[in-house]
């Protein structure tokens, strides 16, 4: 069995992803750089100094979730965190619409289900698909750790306040994803908790990345720092919590 924690990082060989896999690096872990593309996750472990290695990893593809737990299982026989990272906001927002734009676009009345689909089955399901495949070899590390990265526009009681600022962006696509996404957050966490493994929700805040055409404020390093953080809670760290680097807690 490999002798150092092991990592695994859906989703990056970019943006968050790739951010929160240099910070794990840093900390000692092996890091499994997961990209749908390998070829991409080949180039982004090659820019991370220390133990990252690359890992084929489509989470919406059956396929590619069974062969990369198994490969894990071969190579390095240990998972200590899963770090469920991998998104997308949309399929139809164009180079060069605001989000403001696409905002008009994906309301419940006029959103195509098939974006609803699309966006839920990388958002959702693929981290319910994910995490039940990579339990196994979880449920065997001394203390695992889960990490869902949802957001701040997923919160139902936020979104309820007609003083919440992003009150307008929320649709059935990306944020009600995010909803859907802590309530399977919580689902795990009330299952784990016995077991002795923590599966907590972060929101980066709004971060300059591919997802928001870089429309986003915060740095790379702000938008992983709560991930690391809630990755590496001790025994006595919460569990089954959603929670924002400067804004604490966030309600669900
Ligand atoms: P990003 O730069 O677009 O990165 C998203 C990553 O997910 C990319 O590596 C992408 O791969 C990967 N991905 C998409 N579909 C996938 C699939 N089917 N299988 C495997 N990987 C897939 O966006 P980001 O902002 O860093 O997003 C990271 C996380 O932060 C997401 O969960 C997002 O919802 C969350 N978040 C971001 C913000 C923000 O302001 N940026 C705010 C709140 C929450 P490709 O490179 O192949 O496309």
């Amino acid at each position: 069995m490999h002798d150092k924690l092991v990592a695994l990082v859906t989703g990056a060989n970019q943006g968050i992803g790739l951010q929160i896999a240099k910070d794990l690096v840093a900390h000692g872990f092996t890091v499994l750089v997961g990209s749908r593309n390998l070829e991409r996750g080949e180039a982004a472990a090659k820019i991370i100094r220390g133990d990252a290695r690359a890992l084929q990893l489509d989470v919406t593809d059956e396929a590619s979730i069974a062969a990369a737990a198994e490969r894990i299982r071969e190579e390095l026989g240990r998972l200590d965190v899963l770090i469920n990272n991998a998104a997308i906001s949309n399929t139809r927002k164009t180079p060069g619409m605001s989000l403001q734009e696409y905002a008009k676009i994906s309301r419940p009345s006029n959103t195509p289900l098939d974006e609803v689909r699309a966006v839920w089955e990388t958002n959702v399901f693929g981290v319910l698909a994910v995490t039940q495949a990579m339990l196994p070899l979880l449920r065997e590390a001394p203390g695992a750790r889960i990490v869902n990265v949802s957001s701040g526009l997923g919160s139902l009681t936020a979104n309820s306040d007609p003083a919440y600022p992003w009150r307008s962006f929320f649709s059935p696509v990306y944020p009600a994803s995010k909803t859907a996404l802590n309530a399977i957050t919580l689902a795990f966490a009330i299952e784990l908790e016995s077991a002795g493994i923590k599966v907590n929700a972060v929101s980066p805040g709004f971060t300059k990345t591919n997802l928001n055409g870089y429309e986003g404020v915060e740095s790379l390093e702000e938008g992983a720092v709560e991930a690391v953080r809630v990755a590496l809670l001790g025994p006595d760290g919460p569990t089954g919590t959603f929670t924002h680097a400067k804004l604490g807690t966030i309600p669900w």
